[in-house]
């Protein structure tokens, strides 16, 4: 019965929420008039591909959280979960042996009932779309490998968190957990470049040496010295577009995804570096860490609560009797979904925030605003998006201001236009 009404609430959200963005229309082109018209980079229509990539993009993203949370409901109300906590207790060494246990087998079912949805969304309809050229094969490979990288990561900390501190401090896990979780963001973000991403693809020194040298100087404006730059293998598995800039103890790497030089003439990769270089400077991997670690406390007190809150109102349902259960951990992954579905407007709107900084400081580092623009007109093309999408998309999903935005906003932005130097004060260039 309760679960019932778990599911129903669940399903009027999405027929609510997915009403909401068909009803919705996109908003009005931004205009720049004031500059040579060689200047101004129209923003383009999207293709009608483009177009239908969007609206069934919808679709898959709500398919996609609905997966995330009737996964863990049905290995919890089926009992698979209690069964696979019994089979652990049984034959694992130890407490900390059968949360291992537990979390193994509960991930590897889960991944296994996904995987259906995961081929054809995440591989098939790339391949449809002309997204991706990888074959099947090699895309089951990278799935594996990230299971087994998922699995490992999961057990060090369900193994601290479930096998130790909910067990030592019932009341105060959640403080420790949220204490814990700081380096653990930490060298996510700093090592995942070179430690994780090197699992999946290779990392050459760019071949380009024009390009390169071109890339050293711009970041030498920056005041980024002594970057290294290098060119990595994504083709292998997409033909989107992207770079990034790290940092970790004094090394700094500039990364190139090898569909960008593949794909954009040298100033618009430029202009894509001078961005990666903006976000590096400005320190956003930093702000995303401290944000990230003081969302941390406020999550966990709000999981601890609804996690006991549910337990006590559904545990019964659920197959889940105590706080200490494992299977608590899968209720913990709904819940956790949930507060991160209800968070999104939050964190995208920070995150639109810093990807407005990044262009803006893109823009007075090259002072080529049209390159800058041509950049994101090219992405629109390749990444098959749409230049204004609807108010739902922008709101839950967007990450970056949306493209016609972003060409809108290069348009008619020239700082140095009437003598100023603009936010970050850089110099004219030569
Ligand atoms: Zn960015």
């Amino acid at each position: 019965m309760k679960g019932k009404e778990i599911a129903k609430r669940t399903t009027w959200i999405f027929i609510l929420t997915t009403m909401a963005w068909f009803t919705s229309s996109s908003t009005t082109p931004l205009h720049a008039s004031d500059y040579p018209p060689s200047e101004i980079v129209p923003i383009p229509e999207p293709s009608p591909e483009a177009i239908q990539f969007h609206r069934t993009g919808q679709w898959i993203w709500a398919g996609s959280v609905a997966l995330s949370l009737a996964i863990p409901m049905i290995i919890l109300r089926t009992s698979i979960g209690s069964s696979v906590q019994e089979f652990a207790g049984r034959h694992a060494y130890g407490r900390v042996g059968t949360v291992i246990c537990f979390v193994v087998l509960v991930s590897v079912i889960a991944f296994g009932m996904r995987l259906p949805w995961n081929f054809t969304a995440g591989h098939l309809r790339m391949k449809a779309y002309g997204l991706s050229e990888q074959g099947a094969g090699d895309w089951f490979v990278d799935a594996l490998k990230a299971l087994c990288v998922n699995v490992v990561i999961q057990c060090i900390l369900a193994s601290i968190v479930w096998g130790f501190l909910v067990v030592r401090f019932p009341k105060t896990w959640w403080l420790w957990t949220a204490a814990g979780t700081l380096p653990f963001l930490v060298a996510g973000v700093y090592l995942t470049p070179l430690v994780i991403d090197p699992l999946f693809n290779r990392f050459e020194a760019l071949k380009d040496e024009t390009l390169e040298s071109d890339i050293l100087k711009l970041a030498a404006r920056a005041n980024v010295a002594d970057a290294d730059v290098f060119e990595v293998d994504k083709s292998r598995q997409t033909k989107a577009v992207n770079a990034y800039v790290t940092g970790l103890l004094g090394s700094k790497r500039i990364v190139l995804w090898d569909t960008l030089i593949g794909k954009l003439p040298p100033r618009e990769v430029r202009a894509v570096v001078a961005h990666e270089l903006g976000h590096y400077v400005l320190g956003h991997v930093r702000w995303g860490v401290l944000i990230g670690g003081i969302s941390a406390f406020g999550g966990m007190f709000l999981l601890d609560r609804a996690l006991r809150w549910t337990i006590s109102h559904w545990g019964e349902s659920l197959h889940v009797k105590d706080l200490a259960d494992p299977t608590a951990l899968v209720l913990l992954m709904i819940l956790a979904t949930i507060g991160e579905i209800a968070m999104a407007p939050v964190s995208n709107a920070i995150s639109r925030t810093m990807e407005h900084q990044a262009d803006v400081f893109a823009i007075e580092l090259t002072r080529d605003p049209a390159s800058v623009a041509r950049a994101f007109a090219t992405l629109q093309h390749e990444n098959l998006s749409v230049p204004f999408p609807n108010w739902f998309y922008r709101t839950w999903r967007a990450t970056h201001p949306s493209i016609g935005e972003r060409i809108g906003f290069a348009n008619g932005y020239r700082p140095w236009a009437d003598g100023g130097k603009g936010r970050y004060g850089f110099d004219s260039v030569e």
